[in-house]
């Protein structure tokens, strides 16, 4: 799905396509129709900081997540620098793009290796939880 302003929270920084909100306890994150990706806004991340390592909030297969992987030099949505590819200390195979001032931008698939069960889970009360 192209990004369309009125239906889309905003538009992926690797693809191009629409990003939808998504509800998860008190933090609505926004992920991509189309490649799956996961932007935290600051401060986002820092809510999910325990929970966003160990339950899942990505749908993405790892397949599909290397093919994006490979895009680079992505801009912040919301102030149009680039980030940063950067990896987490504590999870040194798992990288992600941030903005200093904005937040993060995960791909799809960067948790599914290792995390099936915890995804379905979580993936059932999203639809239980849905607001639409
Ligand atoms: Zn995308
Ligand atoms: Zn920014």
């Amino acid at each position: 799905m192209e990004y369309i302003a009125d239906t889309h929270s905003m538009k992926c920084p690797k693809c191009a396509h629409g990003m939808e909100e998504v509800t998860y306890g008190q933090v609505t994150i926004d992920r991509c129709t189309n490649c799956a990706g996961l932007w935290f806004d600051t401060g986002e991340a820092e809510q999910l900081k325990n929970q966003w390592m160990g339950d899942a909030l990505d749908l993405g297969s790892p397949e599909e997540g290397k093919k994006w992987d490979a895009v680079e030099d992505i801009a912040c949505p919301r102030c149009g620098k680039d980030m940063e590819k950067t990896s987490d200390p504590e999870q040194p195979h798992i990288w992600y793009e941030v903005c200093n001032e904005h937040g993060m931008f995960m791909d799809a698939g960067e948790f599914t290796d290792y995390k099936h069960e915890t995804l379905a889970d979580w993936f059932r009360s999203l639809i239980k939880g849905s607001r639409h």
